[in-house]
């Protein structure tokens, strides 16, 4: 792991730390370029209720068209971008551009549905639930159709202060969700003092349904856990019909994954509003 102060310093021990540097310094600068040359964009998925069949929901991810090196997933930056302190301004404008979005939808006169973003650990500060409040106002958007996707990691750190943080967000009427759930340190016994409405089952015991068994009780066990203490679960990465199939028959809420959409512009989410994603 490599600190700043090594940096400052000039430590560089050999060729694959010089490599890791430059990157990274090549990815702050980047970043800092991004946010003013309006390089980022969002995509959206739907999340489909299992028993209307319709959309519910949709997750606004982060892309990046990057002049020279083209289309960067999220995985190629938001991690520089935590470490070197740019994350708060990043997820700022996803906040800002997905109530903007939001805003256009309802101006197309289409029913409403949820938005939600992904705050990382470092978003969660003091600042948070004014910043939240603020664009909100600015876009005049009702609290009840922003959601915000936590991972369970960034919960451990400090967790009296993120409790009290996330309350305010609540009490402001937006909802709370626990990302990639099962991947993290399951912390059962935080769980239920958190103001959470939904858990999203990861991908990775999702991708293990219907063969591997183990998944298969996982899964199963999330959602009943989730049952008992009145939260909504929903399987991200659904990609074929015997996961649907599975999912259904276990009580899962909300299905999100390839099987129905991927990611996509925000002008083609009106299309798909009405309509059964599933016989
Ligand atoms: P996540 O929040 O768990 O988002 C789900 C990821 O799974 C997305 O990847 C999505 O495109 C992908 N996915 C959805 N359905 C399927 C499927 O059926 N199969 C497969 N193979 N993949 C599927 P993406 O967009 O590359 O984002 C990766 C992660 O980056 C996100 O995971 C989230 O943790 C982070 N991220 C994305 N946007 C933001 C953002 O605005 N701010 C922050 N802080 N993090 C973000
Ligand atoms: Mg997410
Ligand atoms: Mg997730
Ligand atoms: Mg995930």
């Amino acid at each position: 792991k490599i600190g700043d102060s090594q940096i400052g310093g000039f430590a560089f021990y050999d060729q694959d730390i010089n490599v890791h540097i430059a990157e990274k310094l090549f990815f702050e600068s980047a970043i800092r370029k991004a946010l003013l040359a309006e390089e980022f964009f969002l995509q959206y998925q739907p999340k489909i209720d299992i028993r209307t069949k319709r959309l519910v929901s949709v997750e606004a991810l982060l892309r990046w068209n990057h002049p020279e090196r083209g289309l960067i997933p999220p995985a190629g930056f938001i991690g520089v971008a935590e470490e070197s302190g740019l994350i708060q301004q990043v997820d700022s404008w996803v906040l800002d551009a997905a109530c903007k979005q939001a805003k256009q939808w309802q101006w197309q006169g289409v029913p409403m549905f949820k938005v939600a973003i992904n705050l990382s650990a470092k978003d969660f500060t003091e600042a948070l639930p004014a910043k939240i409040d603020a664009a909100l106002k600015k876009h005049q958007i009702s609290a009840q159709w922003l959601e915000l996707e936590i991972t369970e990691s960034m919960l451990m750190q400090n967790v009296e202060n993120v409790i009290s943080i996330m309350k305010q967000v609540v009490g402001l009427g937006v909802s709370l969700a626990l990302d990639d759930f099962g991947t993290g340190y399951s912390s059962l016994s935080y769980l239920k003092r958190f103001p959470i409405s939904s858990l999203k089952i990861d991908r990775s015991f999702v991708q293990g349904i219907p063969d591997d068994s183990n998944d298969c009780a996982i899964a199963r066990a999330i959602i009943m856990m989730a049952h008992q203490l009145k939260l909504k679960v929903v399987a991200e990465g659904v990609e074929t019909q015997e996961q649907l199939d599975f999912l259904q028959n276990a009580g899962c809420n909300e299905i999100q994954g390839y099987l129905f959409s991927r990611p996509v512009e925000a002008t083609e989410i009106p299309n798909l509003l009405n309509k059964p994603f599933f016989a």
